[in-house]
């Protein structure tokens, strides 16, 4: 048969599926010895038949009729008892806190008749009848408001304006100025509101007004502001809501009584102290309303010393149990202390390492244990430099954060101008509807970039993070013009400062002032000597180094110059996994590509491709010599070749407007020609990666050739260079043997006896390479999954075009909870990782296997590599120790 019911004593902290976070923790305390209010919870699964059924489960009645006796005979009084009655709170408490979505009803069991006998037992043998009447009839007009919103839907704010009539009648501004006779008053006319609504008069019967109340508290876990709460924090929609029926302790009942909220450590820094506030003579909602100011917990020393040390000794015995920071509320009866809850407390992301690291020190948990209590996303939001917010700024409009950070500037329309500025050591915002490769220079030059369209993955979005700039991009609500942008009535032109917060996505006019990250400056090993016994610091250190010794994924970087792999080498790299080398076709070598795609005779064509071929292999040496002794996974050209060309649009008016003047315009007719033949409706299916290497005789045997060259130039140096030479978009192995037998001709007559070794491997990224990954595993050395490429191919969703366009109602309808480019699919795009994984290993057991695409910092997604057998992930520079810490948690 089902349980439906547990006593506090019969649960436990683990059985928060079942009974909630509250209801299980009250349980907890319970069966721990400290003072619980008693009281019964009322299962998750009680709610989720409910729910389903829309009537009480069988047998829930009978339990609850055995329980509530339970409950009468340990307090000695009777729910509802016109003499002495017993009252009770029906609380709410799903699983996951979800802090004032749902509903409670207080003072259940009282009447026309036992508001009388509160009263009395209020009076308890003192003095002073008017104050306890006074307290019974507020006590009976909140339960009458409550029930009625809650229960039975009356709008709360007829109740509101009976109880200000009430105030007005009698000249007063204040609640507490009603006096007994007035509260009576009030009581009536509740009741005529209520009945007004309902149709019956207010339930006078205990019972039934606690059957009701439970109903309301399972149907609030449907309520519009739940389910929008549950949305927006990805909690599950049928969970359900676990109810607590707890026998009421009051904190109103006078000076001696009271409430208050307490925390064993900061839950902002993690620093150890008494943190909390107090409340005399009040109830918990009197807290939460805001009424009276609260006093710091440490003032209830001088008010109520014994109730101070029985609350510092609990809450010694609470961290002790949870051996965590937990946060707690409590009311004062009378001088008697009664704890109405506790959990483990929710904390900012320099508390949870700092609190983390300090319960390692006091022997509580171990560095295992330790590294659970974190993330890589408190890590990533610790490594951002942030705002300053005590000036309370309010922003102008709002985009997605997609590369978070803290960056303030001039704004600026085109990239020129970035640079320009830049120059004269001026902070600039590169402001853009969207950004493609020849914004490079200025994004580079900018403090942050700022676009109108496009989502986390769009070009802006991606080369950001990739440089650890702050981004917000997709603020659609901007209009972006040419020297000016306009939102919400204000027009921002060229020089005007702004501020962007890439993590909040908020952008702000003028300058906010901004904070650099310790953390970061740990990791640059440039810290302040001043800050290196700071609590976060050395709390990063130990947790970073606990993670590294765990970890079975290595970790390397993206990057695509000698500054970002040192940098990224500096953050704990263990080699490049990918350098994306068309990044290195840019600025002025574009001419040199343009002479490539214009080229009429081959050697015309030889000649540009020997112009080039200098320049990589000074870029490569560059990057080999930064990563000396590590392995540097270099990409052959990916992009289609027309994305280094100018616009056709451009072109075609450009000829037209020379042709009208009568001037020679030879070159640009013939590279309009060009752009022409090689224009493509869908690039990202079209000539790009192996296929361009196969087509343009030479373009990747220059560029075997030239890391070649320069592995053979480090190794004479006396360096140790591990070059891996990478095949992006495979999707049959006859183009990778192709490639392959070209290059090895290269290699072998370049490296010679220099002992330079060069693996070749392949990308997977297009779905047709996962398939066959037993085949494709016969050419290649290595593979690193392009999941950016795979994720695109795998859904047939435009990385550059959906997620600004109509990932929104995905994410409404539940389809998937979090865009597949950020964290990896494990259902679909994975099962190819997984598949080609094992395949390729199946083929050749030492294949070597890694991930360069944006999951790879991803946390989520580190977690899934770990899982099928990686041997490393790959990702930008600011990401590696995210990467790192998130390894090491995956091992545990
Ligand atoms: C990928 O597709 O995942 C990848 C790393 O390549 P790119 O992002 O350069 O297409
Ligand atoms: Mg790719």
């Amino acid at each position: 048969m089902h349980k439906f019911v547990y006593d506090f004593a019969e649960g436990n902290k683990d059985l928060k599926d079942l009974l909630g976070g509250k209801g299980a923790n009250l349980a907890e305390m319970t069966n721990l010895g400290l003072p619980v209010p008693a009281g019964f919870t009322i299962t998750t699964e009680a709610c989720q038949q409910y729910l389903a059924d829309g009537s009480h489960p069988d047998g829930l009645g009978a339990e609850l009729d055995e329980h509530l006796a339970g409950l009468e005979s340990t307090m000695g009084r009777r729910l509802g008892d016109p003499a002495d009655p017993l009252l009770v709170s029906v609380r709410s408490g799903a699983k996951f806190s979800m802090p004032g979505m749902m509903e409670t009803v207080l003072n259940v069991g009282l009447n026309d008749e036992s508001v009388a006998g509160l009263a009395a037992q209020a009076r308890n043998g003192q003095a002073g009848n008017e104050d306890n009447d006074r307290f019974a009839w507020d006590s009976y007009r909140r339960l009458i408001q409550m029930f009625g919103k809650t229960v039975c839907d009356v709008p709360g704010g007829e109740f509101e304006e009976e109880l200000h009539r009430a105030k007005q009648a009698k000249g007063v501004k204040d609640d507490v100025q009603l006096d007994a006779e007035d509260l009576r008053a009030l009581v009536t006319a509740y009741k005529k509101v209520f009945s007004k609504h309902v149709g019956h008069e207010f339930p006078q019967d205990p019972r039934q007004q606690l059957d009701l109340a439970i109903e309301a508290v399972f149907r609030s876990w449907n309520a519009d502001r739940a389910v929008l709460y549950r949305r927006q924090e990805r909690i599950p929609a049928d969970l359900g809501t676990a109810v607590n029926v707890v026998a009421m302790v009051f904190g109103n009942l006078g000076p001696d009584s009271g409430t208050g909220v307490a925390f064993t450590r900061d839950p902002a820094t993690g620093e150890t102290g008494i943190y909390g506030d107090y409340l005399q003579n009040a109830q918990g909602e009197d807290v939460v309303a805001g009424i009276r100011n609260t006093l710091p917990l440490a003032d209830l020393e001088k008010i109520d010393k014994k109730s101070y040390d029985e609350l510092l000794t609990i809450m010694a015995t609470l961290e002790g149990h949870y051996h965590d920071l937990c946060d707690i509320e409590f009311t004062i009866e009378r001088g008697k202390l009664w704890m109405l809850q506790t959990r483990v407390g929710k904390r900012t992301a320099a508390a949870a390492f700092t609190i983390a690291a300090q319960l390692v020190d006091e022997g509580m948990i171990d560095l295992d244990e330790a590294l659970t209590r974190v993330s890589g996303a408190q890590l990533a939001q610790l490594m951002f430099p942030r705002f300053d917010m005590s000036g309370e700024p309010a922003p102008i409009t709002r985009g997605v954060g997609a590369s978070p950070g803290a960056a303030f500037g001039e704004v600026v329309f085109t990239a020129r101008r970035a640079v320009e500025l830049a120059a004269e050591d001026r902070a600039v915002i590169l402001v853009r509807r969207e950004t493609n490769p020849d914004d490079l220079p200025g994004m580079i030059a900018a403090q942050g970039i700022l676009t109108s369209r496009g989502g986390k993955t769009s070009h802006a979005a991606v080369v950001a993070r990739g440089m650890g700039k702050t981004c917000v991009c997709g603020a659609d609500q901007m209009e972006v013009g040419s020297d000016q942008f306009s939102v919400d009535g204000h027009v921002v032109r060229e020089g005007d400062v702004v501020s962007i917060d890439g993590t909040t996505g908020r952008v702000y006019l003028g300058e906010v002032p901004v904070r650099p990250s310790e953390v970061v400056q740990y990791f640059e090993g440039d810290l302040d000597p001043a800050l290196a016994n700071e609590p976060l610091v050395a709390a990063v250190h130990l947790l970073m180094t606990h993670a590294d010794e765990r970890r079975r994924l290595r970790v390397r970087t993206n990057a695509d110059t000698g500054t970002d792999a040192a940098r990224a080498r500096r953050f704990g790299a263990q080699g490049v996994g990918l350098c994306r080398t068309e990044h290195m076709f840019l600025g002025d070598r574009r001419e040199l590509v343009e002479r490539l795609i214009l080229a009429r005779a081959e050697r015309e064509r030889s000649e540009a491709l020997a112009a080039l071929q200098p320049l990589q292999r000074a870029d490569f040496l560059e990057i080999f010599r930064e990563m000396n002794g590590l392995p540097v996974t270099v990409r052959l050209i990916d992009p289609p070749l027309h994305e280094f060309l100018p616009s056709l649009e451009d072109l075609a008016v450009q000829v037209a407007v020379a042709k009208e003047r009568g001037e020679q315009a030879e070159r640009d007719e013939r590279m309009l020609a060009a752009v022409r033949r090689m224009h493509e409706q869908n690039p990202m299916l079209g000539l790009r990666g192996v296929r361009l290497g196969l087509v343009i005789p030479g373009l990747f045997g220059m560029q075997v050739r030239a890391i070649a060259e320069a592995a053979v130039a480090l190794a004479r140096e006396g360096g140790h260079p591990r070059p891996e030479i990478m095949v992006p978009l495979v999707g049959a192995v006859q183009e990778l043997e192709t490639v392959r037998t070209e290059a090895e001709k290269i290699i072998a007559e370049v490296v010679g006896d220099s002992g330079v070794e060069v693996l070749i491997g392949t990308m997977i990224e297009v779905p047709r390479a996962a398939l066959t990954a037993g085949q494709i595993a016969e050419a290649a050395e290595f593979f690193s999954f392009g999941t950016n490429d795979l994720t695109q191919m795998g859904w047939g969703f435009s990385r550059d075009d959906v997620e600004g366009a109509f990932f929104w109602r995905y994410l409404e309808l539940g389809i998937f909870g979090i865009s597949p480019f950020e964290s990896i699919d494990r259902d679909g795009v994975g099962r190819l990782v997984r598949i080609a994984a094992e395949e390729g290993r199946a083929t050749r057991p030492r294949l070597k296997l890694g991930v360069c695409g944006e999951h790879g910092g991803d946390p989520e997604s580190v977690h899934f590599f770990h899982e099928v057998g990686l041997d490393y992930v790959s990702c930008s520079p600011f990401r590696v120790p995210v990467a790192r810490l998130e390894a090491g948690r995956a091992a545990i």
